[in-house]
């Protein structure tokens, strides 16, 4: 008996299709990740190794060492007041 017993076709259907959607969206944005990682090799400065930096503060002059949860919980925005972009623009993945 398993757990998905329940579920009609149709709605075994949708799941799959969003599951194959969600897998294609990270890959996508892991691959978008490990692409700006190797661009980044060469920039210099701090965190190039260390990971769980913020892509988009790399190029300010105030970089996001790390992402910071905000204290609500969830991946909302970095909680540093100098970053504030969202969860995925960090190196997180
Ligand atoms: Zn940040
Ligand atoms: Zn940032």
């Amino acid at each position: 008996m398993s757990p998905n017993d329940h579920l009609t076709d149709s709605q075994k259907h949708m799941r799959d299709e969003i599951e194959a959607d969600l897998d294609r969206a990270e890959e996508q944005l892991r691959k978008a990740h490990e692409d700006a990682r190797s661009r980044l090799a060469g920039f210099g400065g701090e965190d190039d190794e260390s990971g769980a930096f913020c892509f988009t503060c790399r190029f300010t002059s105030h970089p996001c060492p790390g992402y910071e949860k905000p204290s609500s919980g969830g991946l909302g925005p970095c909680k540093r007041s100098t970053c504030r972009h969202p969860f995925l623009r960090h190196d997180v993945l």
